[in-house]
């Protein structure tokens, strides 16, 4: 009957958000070739639900190595695809937990596609950043006998350990009439510089996207392409309140696009690049010992090695849900950077995988 029907559903929900509750989930996407890229090798042997198989050359041939994640998307998945595992976690968001995504993987991988889209964003285009606020509005306006949000948005960048506030106007608000900056002296933010920008719709949050966007290309003219140097997070502050008992809850929700993972050659960097890479470095191992150290339930977690992993306390660790979405080319040249990419997500991976079968 549709009673039943309501409890199973119920019951299927709260175990997917007991499921993801304190992990750390792991998925892997491959980038498609480029257009003219055609007869190009594939680094790439083969893609299953949980698993993918990567060609190493070596002198005797060629050897192959097979890792395991929690969910394994190949170059012809689509976005709404990718999106549709995440939207338990924008769900929980609502429901007072603090949730951490994050795109990790070597510049050119699919980062930013996963993460807002490509140069041109369509409807079917559009990345998880775009598609968790429409989710999370439209979820909000299902219960809006029940319930009142607040949602406020934040845009920063890390470039080399420093915060830059991407939603700043230089005086040219007043395009954005709905928007109320306000100073975000609010207990329990990360950045409490940045702007935090009031949101009702998800007009208000592309627009809002768009501006943080520009920003960000703003710096990158001036440094050539320092987009892919720098994080760019997104963060979403959800505070509900139960009409009817007045109770309330506070959820928080990072979208990460970190800088690109790739090695740079200490031998041939020097200047502002060595100083950037040496930045990256530091700040991407800050995340993993962050992460290795929650997984093993250390009483000691190095928050505060980096701005980036300041920035995600919250998110990261106790109740909060994380998902590192890592990120790989498919070209057989990309073959040692795919490489240390899968090696770091299963190192994040195998921890979880140990922790969950703890707590079973
Ligand atoms: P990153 O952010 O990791 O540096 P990008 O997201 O900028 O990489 O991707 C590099 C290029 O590949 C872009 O032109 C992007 O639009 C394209 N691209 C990446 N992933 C996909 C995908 N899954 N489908 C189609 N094009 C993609």
């Amino acid at each position: 009957s549709g009673y039943h029907r309501v409890l199973e559903e119920n019951r299927k929900l709260y175990n997917e958000v007991q499921d993801l509750k304190g992990s750390i989930r792991v998925y892997c996407r491959v980038r498609p070739f480029f257009p003219g890229q055609r007869n190009q090798f594939s680094a790439v042997e083969n893609i299953e639900d949980e698993t993918i198989t990567v060609s190493i050359p070596s002198r005797n041939g060629k050897g192959q190595r097979s890792f395991n994640f929690n969910k394994v998307f190949g170059s012809s998945a689509t976005q709404a695809e990718v999106f549709l595992d995440m939207q338990p976690l924008i769900r929980s968001v609502l429901d007072g937990y603090n949730v951490c995504i994050f795109a990790y993987g070597q510049t050119g991988s699919g980062k930013t596609y996963t993460m807002t889209g490509p140069k041109e964003i369509t409807e079917k285009s559009q990345g998880v950043n775009y598609r968790a606020l429409s989710d999370l509005f439209m979820i909000a306006d299902q219960r809006k006998d029940t319930f009142h949000y607040d949602v406020y948005v934040q845009m920063i960048e890390i470039y080399n350990e420093q915060v830059r506030d991407l939603l700043v106007t230089d005086g040219t608000n007043r395009r954005y009439p709905f928007i109320k900056i306000r100073s975000s002296s609010h207990k329990g933010l990360s950045v409490p510089d940045a702007s935090l920008v009031s949101v009702s719709s998800t007009f208000d949050v592309i627009d809002l996207m768009n501006l943080g966007h520009r920003n960000r290309a703003v710096g990158a003219t001036a440094l050539n392409d320092r987009s892919s140097r720098s994080h760019s997070c997104l963060t979403v502050h959800v505070q509900g309140r139960d009409l009817t008992s007045g109770a309330t809850t506070r959820g928080c929700m990072h979208l990460v696009d970190l800088a690109g993972s790739e090695r740079v050659d200490k031998s041939e960097a020097t200047g502002d690049r060595l100083k950037e890479a040496q930045h990256i470095n530091k700040s991407l191992s800050a995340l993993g010992d962050v992460i290795a150290s929650l997984a093993h339930k250390n009483s000691h977690v190095p928050y505060r090695n980096s701005k980036l992993t300041q920035l995600l306390q919250d998110s990261l660790g106790g109740q909060a849900k994380t998902l590192m979405f890592v990120h790989i080319s498919p070209e057989s040249d990309a073959i040692g950077e795919t490489i240390s990419t899968l090696k770091f997500a299963e190192r994040v991976a195998t921890v979880e995988l140990g922790a969950a079968r703890v707590n079973k």
